[in-house]
């Protein structure tokens, strides 16, 4: 079995090549969401508590997100021990994902793949590629996000020439000929 990761800045389209994969008949993991069921496991809540301490719970307990997305973006240290808690979880969590697959190829979907380091455990990675302007149009429609807001997030992510350059195959979502050359990556796969 070959792990094929799919990644891309936000707007680039992974998920909509997640989806087209999925149609195809691939199993596709999602690790954006697998980051964000982490903080349903106590055990991780307690990593939280222990890493950072009340400022970040409100009285009931409960993680506030907010507040540690402040706390993390204003400090890279801070942000590094988040993803020490986090990123462990994700990788034991895909891991049992895939002992229970049994296509030839499955896909490992993640914005962050090169940047968490999932990237070493993949076979290959494909890139999917759009114009900044592009993406932050579809972001800005999608998530009714300002483009201050959406420059942020970019800037906390590698850039799409960073991101191809480490990638094996890149796919250009500007057009609507994407399936094409999805398929073409498919057969080289
Ligand atoms: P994020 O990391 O922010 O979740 P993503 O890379 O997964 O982004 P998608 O959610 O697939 O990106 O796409 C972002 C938005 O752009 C969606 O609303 C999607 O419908 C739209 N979109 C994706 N591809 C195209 C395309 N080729 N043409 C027009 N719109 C597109």
């Amino acid at each position: 079995m070959k792990i094929i990761g799919l990644t891309g800045g936000i707007g680039s389209g992974k998920s909509s090549i997640a989806k087209v994969l999925i149609e195809l008949g691939y199993a596709v993991y999602n690790s954006d969401l697998a980051a964000k069921k982490a903080y349903d496991s106590p055990a991780i809540v307690d990593q939280v508590m222990a890493k950072f301490g009340t400022e970040v719970f409100d009285s009931k307990q409960q993680i506030q997100f907010k507040s540690l997305a402040q706390l993390v973006f204003s400090d890279p240290t801070k942000l590094a021990a988040l993803n020490e808690i986090i990123h462990p979880f994700v990788k034991k969590d895909f891991e049992a994902w895939v002992a229970q697959q049994k296509g030839k190829l499955v896909f490992k979907e993640a914005a962050i793949l090169f940047e968490s380091r999932a990237n070493l455990f993949c076979d290959a990675v494909i890139s999917v590629t759009a114009d900044e302007k592009i993406r932050a149009a579809r972001i800005q429609k999608r998530d009714a996000a300002t483009l201050q807001e959406i420059k942020t997030r970019m800037n906390r992510q590698l850039t799409d020439n960073e991101r191809n350059k480490l990638a094996d195959y890149v796919i250009n979502n500007e057009s609507e000929l994407v399936i094409p050359q999805l398929l073409k990556v498919l057969e080289l796969l």
